[in-house]
């Protein structure tokens, strides 16, 4: 008899992997405690895979051979905890997938920069001419992709919620960008278990694999010697230090490994320090490939970056406005002060996931000549901030919080939408609170 699988959760990642499945001959089921997007429900129809939505029916999933749990899922979810209980392996939609592919793997994970390295370093090997697929977090699914198309190539942003359900992955070259805290409400409030976690990326890695991550980061630093690593490191830092790989002097980013290039840090797509780095993780996965020199200068400087991640979108009257919707903790806004060359009016606030804005505070009061708190639950934003004597708005849409901004904002000056929140007070994710951003300064 056909081995039974299980897959819980049918969005993109649930549903490739349902499809990828049944593609390999196993009885395959599909159960969903939401409603079913009306794209998966044909996906799966199409191919006629069983499926239920709205609930989780025990007598159709507890007898699963193997689950594939969706990453949204929490890990002390009822029905997890029973198949636990019981004995029932579980696993990612990714160590699902990549148990048939024998594509080489460039992986990236971090608390921030996962999208936009993970884009960079598709651009790259897409514009070098290679076969290559873009999955994890972003477009499609990874079982998806192995199951319809095939690539010798797969970039992967991967969460640490991904990572949680992966034991034999295997990452050809891995890259971590950096560890701070986050989405610890799903890690028992212990930091460690998101390290943990984090460091899964470079489990069953050999000698002839890459590690690449950022030297700097404390955290990485302090971690890297417990973990048994097996791959060649390959670590980036802002300025040369011992053993690093990639770094600038006076103007240039240096890249010495495997081969040795540079180009001026002014060609370089995007900017800011947090994007160097990811230049520069980027840059170094397209040089341990192989790809030519020419070819990843040119690819590094002609990015055309990713939607609602330091997006410009316009200048109003003199004054730059810049989507930063994508920044949902408060050190991704960090990074996002750092980079502004203006006075800036920073729109921030929404759900608080538990902010210690005392990252910010310095950097507020550098660059910052007001601010805009946007949120139904604005009074933790007061307590820190009212101190600091710049003009303050408090808004609860964001046509509001624009219109604040523009009020606000001198010629030569920036507004910056990087909010250190997620959105779900006010809007339906952080995309929606970009759209509405950009409609709303386009209407200006
Ligand atoms: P992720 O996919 O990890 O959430 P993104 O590439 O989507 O990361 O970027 C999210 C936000 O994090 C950006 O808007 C930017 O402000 C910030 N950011 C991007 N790259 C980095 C980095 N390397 N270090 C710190 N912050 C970053």
């Amino acid at each position: 008899m056909a081995k039974r699988i299980v897959i819980l959760g049918a969005g993109e990642s649930g549903a490739g992997a349902a499809v990828l499945a049944q593609k390999k001959g196993f009885d395959t089921f599909v159960s969903d405690m939401s409603l079913i997007k009306d794209k998966y429900k044909n996906m799966l129809n199409e191919r006629g895979i069983p499926w239920e939505e709205g609930k989780h029916t025990e007598e159709l999933i507890l007898n699963a051979d193997e689950v594939i749990k969706s990453p949204g899922i929490p890990n002390d979810a009822p029905m997890i905890l029973k198949l636990k209980a019981q004995g029932t392996p579980i696993i990612s939609e990714i160590e699902f997938a990549g148990r048939y592919t024998n594509a080489k793997m460039i992986c990236i994970t971090g608390s921030n920069g996962k999208t936009t390295t993970t884009s960079l370093v598709y651009h790259i090997f897409k514009k070098a001419g290679l076969n290559v697929g873009l999955a994890g977090n972003i477009g499609q699914s990874l079982a998806y992709q192995v199951a319809e198309c095939n690539y010798d190539y797969y970039v992967i942003e991967l969460s640490s919620f991904q990572l949680d359900n992966m034991y034999k992955f295997h990452a050809n070259i891995a890259v971590l960008m950096n560890i701070t805290p986050d989405h610890l409400d799903r890690y028992e409030h212990q930091m460690q278990n998101y390290v943990d976690a984090k460091f899964r990326i470079i489990q069953n890695q050999t000698d002839k694999d890459a590690f690449i991550f950022w030297n700097d980061d404390p955290v990485i630093q302090k971690e890297l010697h417990k973990y048994g690593i097996h791959g060649k490191y390959y670590p980036f830092a802002e300025k040369k230090e011992d053993g690093v790989v990639a770094f600038t002097e006076k103007d240039k980013v240096y890249f010495t490994e495997p081969m040795a290039f540079n180009m001026e840090q002014e060609e370089l797509a995007l900017t800011g320090t947090h994007n160097l780095f990811n230049s520069m993780a980027a840059g170094i996965s397209a040089n341990i490939a192989g790809i030519r020199k020419e070819c990843i200068r040119e690819a590094l400087s002609d990015f055309k970056g990713v939607e609602h991640r330091l997006e410009k979108v316009a200048r109003v009257r003199g004054v730059d406005y810049i989507n930063d919707s994508k920044a949902t903790n408060v050190n991704s806004c960090w990074y996002a002060l750092k980079s502004m060359n203006t006075k800036t009016i920073l729109i921030l606030g929404g759900k608080d996931k538990g902010n210690d804005y005392n990252e910010i505070a310095e950097l507020v009061k550098e660059k910052c000549s007001g601010l805009i708190f946007l949120g139904l639950h604005n009074e933790k934003l007061h307590a820190f901030f009212d101190g600091y004597g710049l003009p303050i708005a408090d808004v609860q849409s964001m046509k509001d919080a624009v219109d604040a901004a523009y009020n606000m904002a001198h010629k030569g000056e920036t507004v910056l939408l990087s909010p250190c929140c997620a959105s779900f007070d006010l809007f339906k994710s952080y995309e929606d609170r970009g759209d509405q951003f950009k409609e709303c300064v386009r209407n200006l």
